[in-house]
């Protein structure tokens, strides 16, 4: 029976220690969120950021706008954020409505303020090897559950499923840091359980059930990135844990893995930015 990762015993840590950090500071970080439009998934998300940020100092601003509203009064938001010696960090919820440009939105952070790692040249130093000034949130949130359960990914075979910008690619990207050999499977990927039975570590990042226990080897470790509601309306990722969590010597559940890894990794993040910046100050 595989060891569960628990995901939020390390957020409640890592949030803890923040917030002794942040008690010393002159001056609480402030965290900026935009939203666009009225996706119920998205206000959720928002507001949970909203919560934990200010249960531990942060202060979070959000800023909602109407579905409707013009790339150019976005554009100038962010502009104005940008050089606003108040705000630390800038996170867009996404998705954004159809008629925006999500990287030309995007873009417009200031690389200093750009919380998620986002913008072209933050994902450009990720992808070249130099240092960006913070790492994806998901991604960077994997490696820490992976460190607390002391796993090292030298020389391991990951699998990554998906290769989105916000998981797949920069978890294939921080895996390779870690001198892993990677693999990258989508949805266009042949005979995807050949390759998923040959993962020392499995990372699944799809949004469908996907992961059967005959589609891994003995003791895989196995990170289940993946979150909706299935059809009876109940919250699950892409591997069905009740099989596979035999077979895995590591599991993460869902909810309670990987996704309050995400949360806790906004927070560092966001104290990772106001610290960069107040070097830069003083
Ligand atoms: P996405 O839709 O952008 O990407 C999905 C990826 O899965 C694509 O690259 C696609 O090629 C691949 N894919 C689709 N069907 C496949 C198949 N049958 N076989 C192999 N690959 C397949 O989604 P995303 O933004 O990367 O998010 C993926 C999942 O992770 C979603 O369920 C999302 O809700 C979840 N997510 C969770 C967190 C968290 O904190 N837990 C954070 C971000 C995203």
């Amino acid at each position: 029976m595989a060891i569960i990762m628990d995901g939020k015993r390390l957020r409640d840590k890592i949030l803890s220690n923040l917030k002794s950090e942040i008690e010393a500071f002159t001056k609480k970080p402030v965290l900026a969120v935009i939203l666009v439009g009225d996706d119920p998934a998205s206000r959720i998300y928002v507001n949970n950021k909203k919560k934990t940020a200010e249960n531990i100092g942060i202060k979070s601003i959000v800023i909602e706008y109407p579905a409707n509203i013009e790339e150019e009064v976005l554009l100038k938001k962010i502009k104005d954020l940008n050089s606003d010696d108040e705000v630390n960090a800038i996170l867009v919820q996404l998705p954004l409505p159809r008629h925006i440009d999500k990287q030309k939105v995007i873009d417009a952070i200031s690389p200093l303020k750009d919380v998620d790692c986002f913008t072209i040249e933050n994902c450009g130093k990720l992808y070249t090897g130099l240092e960006p000034y913070v790492y994806p949130c998901t991604p960077q949130g994997i490696l820490y559950l992976l460190d607390e359960y002391k796993i090292n990914l030298e020389g391991k075979h990951v699998v990554v499923i998906g290769r989105s910008n916000l998981v797949g690619k920069p978890a294939a990207q921080l895996a390779l840091n870690r001198n892993a050999t990677v693999t990258v499977c989508h949805s266009h990927t042949k005979n995807l359980s050949d390759i998923t039975k040959t993962a020392d570590v499995l990372i699944s990042a799809v949004g469908e059930v996907l992961i059967e226990d005959d589609m891994m080897k003995d003791d895989c470790v196995v990170i289940d990135v993946g979150i909706f509601r299935d059809c009876n309306g109940k919250v699950r990722g892409d591997v069905n844990f009740e099989t596979v969590s035999k077979k895995a010597s590591y599991i993460t559940p869902v909810p309670g893995g990987v996704g309050p890894m995400t949360i806790a990794s906004l927070m560092v993040n966001t104290v990772k930015l106001y610290k960069e910046q107040n070097k830069r100050s003083s």
